[in-house]
């Protein structure tokens, strides 16, 4: 197997991890409370051997923690663990990009209130030392030092969920599982954000497959992510150019790389270093409410569910 030379950042190993379309709905299930194995399973509709291995995953990467709930043993319930409950400020980004750009009717609305200030409100990604919100433009980068090439093996691309068993009823958008819920496609999203456009150059930059790339692009395309520009007539060729949905990712992937840059072990150090231009300082990022300004954490967000606009002029 040939293998695969992938720039190692924080991004790349969060999605190692998290990667996986159930493994975030799983996630999610779990920052809204759902602890024991038949209630995930329940939710979620997924075969029970799909479940037990997610878990196993989850457990193994220290994001759950598998706890007994009686003396024999015999029953089990799955607790995030400080490292899991790190990731709600990449949640409450997730949620706020679906609420934003997802395409999907989303059968169940999420409306999130703050309990501090007791507002429904949108969670918006900051600059810890100057408060403004951060946007891929005012953002430099450049190597730390943990920065280094690894060598992987080709992907293996998990097809074992197919679209049609997703229930429905569950507030995470499938559009948004079809774009963090696979190692490359959010990876090529992501150089994007490094100013890579062009097929060659982005195919040097993640040492990715011709038809891996060709593939994640065009499903890029079709969801709204990138459009493509002409840059040269004979013969043809394309650039591909973010769009102001794909732009709106660009919280996700920062809140990944934060938490990627607090869990996991780089040998030398945080391999990218980031720099918020407006202010001219290391970017430290926080997640705030956009009413009153106060920080986000998982005890004082309170998710609230709406019912269906169907149900709402009924009864
Ligand atoms: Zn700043
Ligand atoms: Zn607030």
């Amino acid at each position: 197997m040939k293998p695969a030379y992938i720039r190692a950042n924080s991004v790349t190993h969060a999605l190692e991890i998290i990667g996986d379309r159930w493994v975030l709905m799983l996630l999610q299930q779990a920052f809204f409370g759902v602890r024991r194995f038949d209630d995930f399973q329940r939710r979620l509709g997924l075969a029970r051997s799909t479940l037990t291995q997610r878990l196993k995953h989850l457990v193994e990467h220290g994001l759950f923690e598998r706890r007994p709930l009686d003396a024999r043993q015999w029953r089990h319930e799955y607790r995030l663990t400080v490292k899991g409950l790190d990731l709600f400020s990449a949640a409450l980004m997730c949620e706020a990009w679906q609420r934003n750009w997802a395409a999907d009717d989303r059968q169940l609305a999420l409306r999130l209130i703050h309990r501090d200030c007791g507002h429904a409100m949108e969670p918006i990604l900051t600059c810890s030392t100057c408060n403004d919100p951060v946007e891929a433009r005012d953002v430099a980068y450049c190597d730390g030092p943990g920065a280094s090439w690894t060598v992987r093996g080709l992907p293996r691309r998990r097809r074992s969920s197919s679209d049609s068993s997703m229930p429905r009823s569950v507030p995470v958008s499938a559009e948004l599982l079809e774009l963090l819920g696979d190692r490359w496609t959010p990876q090529v999203a992501a150089v994007a954000f490094f100013g890579v456009r062009r097929f060659d150059a982005m195919r040097e930059s993640l040492k990715l497959a011709t038809n891996i790339l060709s593939d994640r692009l065009k499903r890029l395309v079709d969801l709204g992510i990138f459009e493509t520009r002409i840059y040269q007539d004979r013969p043809l060729r394309l650039e591909y150019v973010l769009t102001p949905k794909g732009l709106a990712l660009y919280p996700i992937l920062l809140t990944l790389m934060d938490w990627g840059d607090r869990w996991i072990e780089h040998e030398a150090g945080p391999p990218l270093l980031l720099t918020h231009r407006p202010c001219a300082s290391r970017l430290v990022t926080s997640v705030v409410c956009d009413q009153c300004g106060g920080p986000l954490l998982r005890d004082n967000v309170l998710p609230q569910f709406q019912p269906s606009r169907r149900r709402a002029t009924g009864s």
